[in-house]
């Protein structure tokens, strides 16, 4: 592999320092190698396999994480289409969708359902473009949950996302715990409430009980792998998901200032995909999700702006599946307008969310040793941050030492 110079960048370096103006960074063998003062760099070993890139004009922060994304799913499929497709063409579909994650600067990413192992092994072979994946397989609810889509008739709505594997018990969840686990699941996701979209489900109820979240959480720490995420809208069930344990609540929309206290002090991490909350409804969309969205998005708004001004530690996420693929750095801009600086937005996106990840040995930050997943913007992120939700905002895109896209090509390769 040859080596990479990015001469002359700003530098925002996810650190949460202030921006280092005139940087020359050295990517040999996937890494960083080097990060020096412009002209300060001496390149001994590597002068004849350089790569040059003049970055001057452009800030060059870490990749971005999206923590919550569906790559198998689409906003604008209707209801029949998913229940009725065959499953080759749910797996196809996610190819662009994921391409198009890592072209807006999105480095890594967390599937929150709907992409299973060999979706990430695929992208970490190399077969196909995209972010770097950590996988939950699925949702794991209770009968009548958010992750159990059924007409009161029981015909099953959606073999999508939403659609789960259903217990109903402390021992029923460790069992189904075990079976993600065995398909390769890096996260555990869990019902903590009901949802949207769910027809039997309510937001604010109808989640796992906190004898059976706790039974998950147990047994993911058992297994190592990375953490149990719990979809969470109503008041009682994020509570309830903060004391068993989970790493990161998704939504939080009716989140109480009592939790909001809990979790500071316990250090969970909030993923409130604005991207989501604040999108315009399908007009696929059926009565019942209109009318379950009217009554959570007024007092969402106000309560997420109240979790994220008294400090929760927050991660970029958007729920894109039920928003578009490609737009996911507008969350960006919409947590800044829901109380961040730009700078903590950034961290949002970057170290806060390897952190929760558990890969902020890796990434997350530009430091020497770190996997050199970078991105490169005209924009200045700190003056116009919203800029970053538009297509091709990131002119240089770096993963793992790769060059994926570069200033002067009209279209990436
Ligand atoms: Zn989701």
């Amino acid at each position: 592999m040859s080596a990479l110079l990015l001469s002359h960048a700003r530098l925002i370096d996810g650190l949460g320092g202030a921006p280092r103006d005139a940087c020359d960074v050295l990517v040999d063998d996937g890494v960083i190698a080097a990060i020096a003062p412009t002209g300060r760099l001496s390149l001994p070993d590597v002068t004849d396999r350089i790569r040059s890139i003049d970055a001057r004009g452009l800030t060059l922060m870490p990749g971005f994480f999206d923590c919550h994304i569906h790559a198998s799913t689409d906003p604008d499929q209707s209801a029949l289409e998913a229940i009725t497709e065959v499953e080759s063409a749910k797996t196809l579909r996610a190819v662009p969708n994921l391409r198009a994650t890592l072209l807006a600067g999105v480095t890594t990413a967390r599937d929150l359902a709907g992409a299973d192992s060999g979706f990430r092994d695929s992208i970490d072979r190399g077969v196909i473009d995209g972010p770097r994946l950590l996988v939950a397989l699925r949702i794991l609810s209770i009968t009548g949950g958010h992750g159990d889509p059924r007409a009161i008739n029981g015909l099953a709505l959606d073999s999508g996302p939403g659609a789960g594997a259903i217990a109903d018990s402390p021992d029923g969840f460790v069992r189904i715990t075990r079976e993600a686990i065995r398909e390769g699941a890096d996260w555990i996701k869990i019902a903590a409430t009901g949802g949207m979209g769910s027809p039997r489900s309510h937001p604010e109820g109808g989640g796992l009980s906190e004898a059976e979240m706790r039974a998950v959480v147990d047994e993911a720490n058992r297994h190592g792998i990375a953490g149990v995420a719990a979809h969470a809208i109503g008041a009682d069930g994020i509570a309830a998901a903060v004391r068993a344990g989970v790493r990161s609540i998704e939504h939080g929309y009716l989140i109480e200032d009592a939790t909001i206290e809990m979790m500071i002090e316990r250090g969970t991490v909030l993923v409130p995909t604005l991207s989501t909350l604040t999108r315009e409804v399908s007009s696929n969309a059926a009565p019942w999700v209109r009318a379950k969205r009217q009554k959570t998005i007024e007092r969402a708004g106000e309560r997420l702006r109240a979790a994220i001004s008294a400090g929760v530690t927050v991660a970029l996420g958007t729920d894109a599946g039920i928003v578009t693929h490609g737009g996911n750095l507008r969350e960006l801009g919409l947590l800044v307008d829901f109380g961040l600086t730009p700078m903590q937005a950034i961290l949002a996106g970057t170290a806060n969310a390897a952190r929760l990840n558990r890969l902020d040995d890796e990434v997350g930050t530009i430091e020497v040793g770190k996997r050199a997943d970078l991105v490169a913007t005209s924009v200045d992120p700190l003056l116009d941050i919203h800029a970053l939700a538009r297509p091709r905002a990131m002119s240089v895109i770096v993963q793992a030492g790769n060059l994926i896209t570069q200033p002067t090509e009209a279209f990436p390769r």
